[in-house]
C-alpha cells in the first residue's frame, strides 16, 4: 500500500513548463486518472512519480519517504505502457512468470500459484500456452497488466495502455481491469487522454491542463459540477454549450433561455452561461419556452440525435432521444433548464447562482 505526495513538483524543459509546480496527494488504493488533451503534461508527471524522470522542482514521497532521485527500481512500482516490452519467443504464461523471477519472497510453486492466480484475474487462462506474437494487441496489453499486477507492487502505473487496442479488445481490458482492481488494492495512476476510459475506470479524475492539474474530483462530479470552462468543454462529447450575455442594465439575457439573469456581481464583462447538451430540452414548436431552428443533425452511437439548433443569435448542440422526429430546417422548441446550467467568469465557474 502507498500513499504518493507531491510537494510542489514540477519539471522544465529548456523554455517549456512541461509540469508546472504541483502540490497533489494520490490517496493509498485509490484509482486516479491524470485526463487532459495532447501536450497536457500527463507523461511527463506520470515519469516522475515512476522514476524515470527527475522533476526540476519539488519533492515526491511514497509513504512520507522522499524518493525524488531515486530509480524506478527503488520505487517499488510496476509500469504498462503504450508498447509493451514482452519476450516473444515465450508463451503468456512464461512472460507473466518473469516479472516474478527476482521476487525472493516466493518459492517456485508460489511463483506458478501466483501466475495462475493473475491469469485467471485477467481472463487469460485458455491463452497461458500461446506465444505473444500469436495474440492481438489488445490480448497482448492484458499480458503487459498481468504482469504488472503480479509483481504484487504498491503502485502500478499505466500510459495510455489503450490507445492502440481496438474498441472490443480495450473493452475487454476494461473489464479485466476492472476484475482486478475488485480483487487488489494498490494504488493505481493511470494517464489518458480518453474520458470515457477515465470516467469507467477512475475513483478521482486529475484534468491537466498546460502542466497543471485544474481540478480533481469524483468521475461523476467532474462532470457535473465543472470548475472551469475549461473542464465543461473538454468532458462530454461533445462538451458544454457556452453563452455569451446581452447585457440590459443589471441584468442579462442570455438567448436560448427566456427570462433575463441578474448579473453576478452585477457585471457583464468574461461572463458565460454554460449548459450540456442533454440538459437541452427539444420539442415541437411552441411546446416550451423558446423558440429554435434546427440546422444540422448528426446520429450518435446509440441512435441518439444530435442536433446543432439556433436560437436567437445562440448557435446550441442539444441531444434528443433516438429518432425524434426533429430534421434540419424545422422550427422547434426548447428548454434550457437553469437548475442544469452554471456561470462561468474568465473560464472560472462562479459559486451560487
Ligand atoms: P500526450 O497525450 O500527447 O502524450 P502529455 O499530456 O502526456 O501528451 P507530455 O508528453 O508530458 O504531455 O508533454 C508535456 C510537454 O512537455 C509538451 O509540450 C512536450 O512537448 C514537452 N516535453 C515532454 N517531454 C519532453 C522532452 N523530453 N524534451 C522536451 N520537451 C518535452
Amino acid at each position: 500500500m502507498s500513499e504518493i505526495v507531491l510537494r510542489g513538483v514540477g519539471r522544465a524543459f529548456g523554455a517549456t513548463q512541461a509540469v508546472q509546480p504541483t502540490d497533489f496527494t494520490f490517496p493509498d488504493g485509490s484509482v486516479t486518472c491524470l485526463l487532459g488533451p495532447s501536450g497536457c503534461g500527463k507523461t511527463t508527471l506520470m515519469r516522475m512519480i515512476a522514476g524515470l524522470d527527475t522533476p526540476t522542482g519539488g519533492r515526491i514521497l511514497f509513504d512520507g519517504r522522499d524518493v525524488t532521485g531515486k530509480p524506478a527500481r527503488d520505487r517499488d512500482v510496476a509500469m504498462v505502457f503504450q508498447y509493451p516490452v514482452m519476450y516473444r519467443t515465450l508463451s503468456v504464461a512464461e512472460n507473466v512468470e518473469l516479472a516474478l523471477r527476482d521476487d525472493r519472497r516466493l518459492s517456485a510453486a508460489g511463483r506458478r500459484a501466483r501466475v495462475d492466480e493473475v491469469l485467471e484475474v485477467m481472463q487469460l487462462q485458455d491463452r497461458r500456452a500461446a506465444g505473444i506474437d500469436a495474440l492481438d494487441v489488445g490480448t497482448r496489453q492484458r499480458v503487459a497488466v498481468a504482469r504488472a499486477v503480479a509483481r504484487d507492487c504498491a503502485v502500478i502505473l499505466f500510459d495510455e495502455p489503450t490507445t492502440n487496442v481496438e474498441v472490443h479488445a480495450k473493452t475487454q481490458l476494461i473489464r479485466a481491469f476492472k476484475q482486478f482492481r475488485a480483487r487488489l488494492r494498490q494504488t493505481i495512476i493511470y494517464v489518458t487522454h480518453d474520458q470515457t476510459e477515465a470516467m469507467t475506470l477512475a475513483d478521482r479524475i486529475a484534468l491537466m491542463r498546460d502542466g497543471a492539474i485544474t481540478q480533481c474530483d469524483a468521475p461523476h462530479a467532474l462532470y457535473d459540477r465543472p470548475e472551469s470552462a475549461f473542464g465543461g468543454w473538454f468532458l462530454g462529447n461533445p462538451g458544454m454549450n457556452f453563452l455569451e450575455p446581452r447585457p440590459q442594465g443589471g441584468v442579462a439575457r442570455f438567448d436560448g433561455f427566456p427570462s433575463p439573469f441578474r448579473l453576478p456581481d452585477g457585471d457583464p464583462e468574461g461572463l458565460q452561461l454554460g449548459i450540456r447538451p442533454e440538459r437541452i430540452l427539444v420539442g415541437p414548436a411552441g411546446a416550451l419556452p423558446v423558440p429554435a431552428q434546427v440546422l444540422r443533425r448528426a446520429i450518435t452511437v446509440g441512435g441518439q440525435y444530435l442536433l446543432l439548433l439556433r436560437a436567437g443569435s445562440a448557435t446550441l448542440r442539444a441531444r434528443t432521444p433516438p429518432r425524434a422526429p426533429f430534421a434540419p430546417g424545422d422550427t422547434v422548441s426548447i428548454e434550457c433548464p437553469i437548475s442544469h446550467a452554471a456561470f462561468f467568469r474568465h473560464g472560472q465557474r462562479l459559486v451560487a447562482q
